[in-house]
């Protein structure tokens, strides 16, 4: 069985999510923006060995912690997808507009695409690659407890900003509308920053994708 545990870092208030395999214990953390003591007290507090990274895209909130996690750890990087590579490089310049405490550079182990797939312990978790609010933008869905870890593509009543370079509105809403609803009106998502919400809920009442 896949649980998780999303654990808000950083002044943004980020959704860092540690998600694991209950048979093996076997721990990931998607998004570690930041607050890496939080993060790694949970890990502990929990009886998991955390072995890997994965990332939805590379904005300071969500993969400022990551070079750091990494080397202290010496986990590997999974994600995100390679459009979000100018991003990764901007992460020095992203950490000095935000004030975020210097970001260490990383390379992502494993980039992402469409249709792969990421693997915690005995569990499975589906990737789709979600373009708008950054290029490189993926989505890690798990079917077996229909969740869903969305980064900043869609919020309980919003969608994320498309204003940044390289956003593009209509893509954000083709990548909510063709590759989010798919997965289901019961699946629960989980948002890169605020509270939970479901698909079909988004579906009828998000004012930027209702009715569609
Ligand atoms: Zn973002
Ligand atoms: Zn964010």
């Amino acid at each position: 069985m896949l649980h998780y545990l999303t654990v808000p870092v950083t002044p943004f208030q980020q959704n860092a999510s540690i998600v694991w395999c209950d048979a093996t214990r076997q721990a990931a953390v998607i998004d570690p923006g930041g607050d890496l003591d939080v993060l790694l007290g949970e890990v502990d507090r929990l009886g998991l060995t955390l072995g890997q990274i994965w990332l939805t895209h590379a904005h300071i909130d969500h993969a400022g912690g990551t070079g750091q996690l990494a080397q202290r750890l010496q986990l590997p990087i999974v994600g995100p997808h390679p459009g979000d590579q100018f991003w990764i490089d901007g992460l020095p310049q992203q950490s000095a507009m935000f004030g975020f405490p210097p970001a260490q550079h990383f390379t992502p182990t494993r980039w992402l695409h469409d249709s792969d797939t990421v693997q915690v312990g005995n569990e499975t978790l589906n990737v789709r690659h979600c373009p708008g609010h950054t290029p490189g933008h993926v989505v890690f869905h798990a079917p077996q407890i229909d969740r869903a870890f969305v980064g900043d593509v869609l919020f309980a009543g919003s969608i994320g900003r498309t204003d940044f370079p390289q956003g593009n509105h209509e893509q954000l809403i083709d990548s909510i509308t063709q590759r989010l609803w798919p997965m289901g009106d019961q699946t629960v998502f989980i948002p890169g920053h605020g509270p939970e919400s479901t698909f079909g809920r988004e579906r009828r009442s998000n004012p930027y994708v209702g009715n569609t």
